[in-house]
């Protein structure tokens, strides 16, 4: 059950502590995209989030959406937020991990993965040993896949639970 516990648990992007990543020596993070920085169905994208990525930019961090979606959602998102992106990166697996540690010349310390998702993000985080961090989805809506993914989900949280090893809303860094 380990591998579904993340390293760091906020209550949204907005809530992490940047600073304290780049504490850790935290250089990329990487971005889900789906109900993490946006709900799944909407293409716009807010004021409070643009704004948000300019700030962040300027802590030096480098952001990367890495995203399971389609190009084009992806592509238009990014394009809205100036944001470097991967897409179809097939979390929970390695994916497209290695393109980026090789194109940045990355070590796996100095990368996070941000993310709604126990069974895609923090899996993929804690599967290739990057700082997974989970924060609620912004919406209930989910995608036809994710659904289903989210009834899995729902077992893992209540069996983390029981075993003392995750609370939901009880954040922690
Ligand atoms: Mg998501």
């Amino acid at each position: 059950m380990e591998k579904y516990i993340p390293d760091i648990y906020a209550k949204s992007i907005y809530d992490i502590n940047y600073e304290g990543l780049i504490n850790r020596g935290i250089k990329c993070i990487l971005f889900d995209l789906d109900n993490t920085l946006l709900p799944p169905k909407t293409k716009e994208v807010s004021k409070k989030l643009v704004e948000f990525i300019k700030q962040i930019k300027k802590n030096k961090l480098h952001f990367i959406i890495y995203s399971n979606s389609s190009k084009k959602r992806v592509a238009n998102i990014a394009s809205k937020l100036d944001l470097e992106y991967f897409y179809y990166v097939w979390k929970p697996y390695r994916g497209k991990l290695d393109k980026i540690i090789k194109k940045y010349e990355y070590n796996q310390s100095e990368m996070a993965i941000v993310g709604d998702q126990l069974l895609t993000d923090v899996l993929f985080g804690n599967r290739v040993g990057i700082t997974s961090i989970l924060v609620n989805p912004i919406s209930v809506n989910d995608r036809a896949f994710t659904k289903f993914n989210r009834m899995r989900e729902k077992r893992i949280y209540k069996k983390l639970y029981k075993n003392n090893l995750f609370v939901k809303g009880k954040y922690y860094e």
